[in-house]
């Protein structure tokens, strides 16, 4: 069985009805509670001088017998004490006066050791009617001879105002608690009515309506953090769904050029009857479409990995130079080709710590476009430089620059400066990207400096590991 209530607004109310009815019950005994000794304090007080009043009105009688006094009726308080119930014993236990209230029933029964010696002795007790009384003795010596008075007080009405009381409050509380878990259920349900709002148009949220918000009618108070979280999520979302969407349709836009090419070589080929050379060069530019496809696909491969962080880098110490040759070096024939001079120059104790092979890939896609959008017989410049807790290392070509508008937008995805340069330089705009994710997964950073047709000044910063120092 479900004793859990389903909304939140039942359980509030549960919760604020529960502790109210805790605190009003334990405010209630401890108003009893109270009531009730501060009443018995008062009955004590007031035993103690009616014991004081009767004490100065016993005498002996001729015949030995103990007698209150005659005319104790004009001591206005002494008047009250036949309406208690008073008792004289001797030290050994023999009634020497009961009052008629008692109805010759016993006060307590036998004296017991030190009973009101020194001062009194306060207690509960029952009649053996079953009336509940409360008890003051004293020790008195009269003519020499010690009494035991006892006096006491019904505590009868004392318990049957108590009993009222618990009546009473058998009503009240569930009325109380009634009203106010009526009142609490009313205010959870005010104070719950935007979450129900939320939850509404949140569930209108799909994919395809990733633009929509929550309300956020006060954005100080605790719900409207939560929209603004939410909506600050949903925004992220959009960002995210956004980007894959740009991602996917500028993939396949990529694939689809190099696709298209090696078809149409392949159905002109298949049009009319070629010589071997022909057929030679037909398959040679299919197969230069394959290897632009298959390094278009390793870098989307690398993209979408480095997005979903499935890559796991394996980091060593890299001599910074070292790299820089062997990413360099990989361009040698290009360059040649280009008639293009390479200087290489720098701190051969440059190190950094990280994955050899993204590292290398970062200074590679660097590199190469240097190599690519150079003009023949140009130099290209690699400079590494050791300083600072910091490794940096430029690469300066003298090409054509990039446009300033341009600058912060080359490390997009997909993004390339002249459109139409795409065929024959063979980027397809995701060079610059990859390296930029690789050196800042590496707790660097990549500027680049541009001036038209002044070249363009790339530079990766770095965090260093110093080398060891020699030992001895
Ligand atoms: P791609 O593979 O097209 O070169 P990148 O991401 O490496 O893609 O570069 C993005 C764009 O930035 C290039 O298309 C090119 O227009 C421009 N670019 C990059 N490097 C240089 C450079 N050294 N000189 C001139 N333009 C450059």
């Amino acid at each position: 069985m479900r004793l859990r209530p389903r909304h939140l607004r039942a359980r509030l109310t549960l919760w604020y009805v529960s502790v109210l009815a805790a605190l009003l019950i334990f405010a209630w005994v401890g108003t009893c509670a109270l009531l009730f000794f501060q009443m018995r304090n008062q009955i004590d007080s007031f035993s103690i001088q009616e014991i004081e009043t009767v004490e100065g009105l016993f005498f002996f009688a001729p015949d030995g017998r103990l007698q209150l006094r005659e005319d104790y009726h004009n001591h206005p308080q002494s008047k009250e004490v036949i309406d208690r119930f008073l008792e004289v014993l001797s030290p050994g236990g023999a009634v020497l006066l009961r009052n008629a209230k008692l109805r010759g029933q016993s006060l307590g029964g036998g004296p017991f050791r030190g009973e009101g010696v020194g001062g009194y002795s306060e207690r509960s007790d029952r009649l053996p009617d079953g009336t509940r009384v409360r008890l003051v003795s004293r020790v008195h010596s009269l003519d020499g001879r010690p009494l035991l008075i006892r006096l006491a007080h019904s505590q009868e009405p004392l318990f049957s105002r108590l009993r009222e009381l618990s009546a009473a409050s058998l009503v009240v509380l569930p009325l109380v608690l009634g009203i106010a878990g009526f009142a609490g259920y009313g205010l959870a349900r005010r104070a719950l009515s935007p979450i129900e709002e939320m939850a509404r148009r949140a569930q209108e949220i799909t994919p395809d309506r990733l633009d929509a918000r929550l309300p956020n009618e006060n954005s100080e108070d605790e719900l409207g953090q939560l929209a603004r979280v939410f909506n600050h999520t949903l925004a992220r979302l959009e960002k995210a769904f956004e980007q894959l969407r740009r991602f996917t349709s500028d993939a396949s836009h990529e694939l689809r050029t190099p696709l298209a090419m090696i078809r149409s070589v392949g159905e002109v080929g298949l049009q009319r009857d070629g010589t071997r050379e022909e057929y030679r060069d037909m398959v040679g530019s299919m197969l230069e479409e394959v290897n632009r496809l298959t390094s278009l696909i390793d870098n989307l491969l690398t993209i979408s990995r480095a997005d979903s962080g499935h890559i796991h880098l394996h980091p060593a110490v890299i001599p910074v130079m070292d790299l820089a040759r062997e990413a360099t070096g990989l361009f040698e024939i290009l360059m040649e080709e280009k008639s293009q001079r390479l200087v290489l120059e720098g701190d051969e104790r440059a190190q950094v710590e990280g994955d050899r092979l993204f590292m290398r890939q970062a200074f590679v896609n660097i590199v190469h476009n240097a190599v690519k959008y150079s003009p023949v017989g140009e130099t290209i410049l690699v400079r590494v430089r050791n300083g600072d807790n910091r490794v940096i290392v430029e690469i300066q070509d003298h090409g054509p620059g990039i446009p300033f508008e341009d600058q912060t937008r080359v490390f997009d995805r997909f993004y390339r400066v002249d459109k139409a340069r795409w065929r024959e330089s063979g980027g397809a705009g995701l060079g610059l990207s990859i390296a930029k994710w690789a050196v800042e997964a590496h707790g660097g950073a990549i500027t680049l400096n541009s001036e038209p047709n002044e070249g363009c000044l790339f530079r990766i910063t770095l965090p260093a590991v110093r080398p060891l120092e020699p030992v001895g």
